[in-house]
């Protein structure tokens, strides 16, 4: 099962919440936490076998990914050290 992240920039107040990462029932696709560099965004995307990951808002294929149980990331909006809250009691599958 995987489990749902918080992400919250308190310098740009930037935020994005319930973002899913980890695998469900199956072992792939599965979710990876990303910054992308191209539209600032942090989410997670599908890693599918074969295929490049690519930003779920922009599409952009040079994603830079998170580990899936990061502390925090470079905010992608400001560079500022930003905070990942990792929810383990939330999970989905
Ligand atoms: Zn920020
Ligand atoms: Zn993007």
């Amino acid at each position: 099962m995987g489990h749902l992240v918080d992400f919250y920039c308190r310098h740009c107040r930037y935020e994005e919440k319930d973002v899913g990462v980890g695998q469900g029932r199956a072992p792939t696709p599965f979710l990876r936490l990303f910054s992308c560099p191209n539209c600032h965004s942090f989410g997670s995307c599908w890693i599918e076998d074969g295929k490049t990951p690519r930003c779920s808002w922009c599409y952009h294929d040079a994603v830079v990914l998170v580990a899936d149980d990061a502390a925090g990331l470079p905010c992608p909006k400001c560079g500022e050290p930003a905070k990942l809250t990792h929810r383990s009691g939330d999970t989905w599958e």
